[in-house]
């Protein structure tokens, strides 16, 4: 019972095991939500793999599975989701960033793409091949629905190229926002995620910059954990789990990188592998 979550993955761009990786980890996006008997997973990163198996062992036999966007590191784990070949078990998956303007090379089903990354010949298996009960809907970024009758979920539109869609899931009083891949303007903070993440319990926030590194980085549709204080202080946000990394920020520099955010701002924590949160 109660608003628990498990981050599964928490890099951006590309996997990236390796023994300079360990104690962030190495999985990309991937974070599990339960909310009382219920199941929401936020995107299908690699991190989808291990937490596939724990779905087996604890016999969770349904699931929503909502994508923040199509880019690699947000499906490329879900081929490798073991229960999708298992007839007993029904996922739906959602998608918000298809029908809202942004260039998506003429594609408008998140079915359509999840089906083109497992074609021949990028992978033996194709998605009409899979054995689980899948439906797929295609949602307008901005909309709110309820996945279930005591979760309301609140989306907003994101700055990134083709598109990513930001998520607030409000439950039993509690709220958790998933803003990921997003790139910020320097200066001027996006009334968007602002109004989106007005007093949250926890932001999850694309931080796979620093603010030093931006400037170089500007147009690749990310932001920094620098900006996520930003906007949680702005939006009176109680926490903000740093989240997206780098792959090229190891241990080393991770650890340093939240010695340092916890010193600007104490309400901060940085997303690992297997991190699992309680809100009371
Ligand atoms: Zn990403
Ligand atoms: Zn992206």
């Amino acid at each position: 019972m109660g608003y628990k979550l498990k981050f599964w993955g928490v890099r951006g761009s590309i996997a990236c095991p390796s023994p300079n990786h360990v104690v962030y980890g190495g999985n990309t996006s991937c974070i599990e939500f339960v909310l009382g008997d219920h199941v929401i997973v936020i995107d299908a990163g690699t991190g989808i793999r291990n937490l596939g198996h724990d779905f087996i062992r604890r016999k969770v036999d349904e699931c929503k599975l909502l994508l923040t966007h199509t880019h690699w590191d947000h499906i490329n784990g879900f081929p490798f989701f073991a229960p999708n070949f298992r007839p007993e078990f029904k996922l739906h998956i959602m998608a918000g960033h298809l029908n809202v303007g942004y260039d998506t090379g003429g594609i408008r089903s998140i079915q359509q793409v999840l089906a083109s990354q497992m074609a021949n010949p990028m992978f033996p298996v194709p998605l009409a091949a899979l054995k689980a009960e899948i439906s797929y809907e295609d949602f307008e970024a901005g909309t709110s629905f309820s996945p279930y009758k005591d979760v309301l979920v609140r989306t907003t539109k994101l700055n990134h190229p083709n598109g990513a869609t930001g998520y607030r899931i409000e439950h039993k009083g509690k709220s958790v926002c998933v803003i990921t891949d997003t790139e910020h303007v320097p200066g001027v903070p996006d009334q968007n995620v602002l109004k989106l993440i007005e007093g949250a319990d926890l932001v999850i926030y694309d931080s796979t910059y620093t603010d030093d590194e931006f400037p170089s980085k500007v147009g690749w549709g990310h932001s920094t954990w620098q900006e996520g204080i930003r906007l949680c202080r702005a939006a009176k946000v109680k926490r903000l789990a740093i989240f997206h990394h780098d792959p090229d920020h190891d241990d080393q520099f991770m650890e340093s990188l939240e010695d340092t955010s916890r010193q600007v701002w104490d309400g901060t924590l940085v997303a690992r592998d297997n991190m699992e949160l309680t809100l009371a």
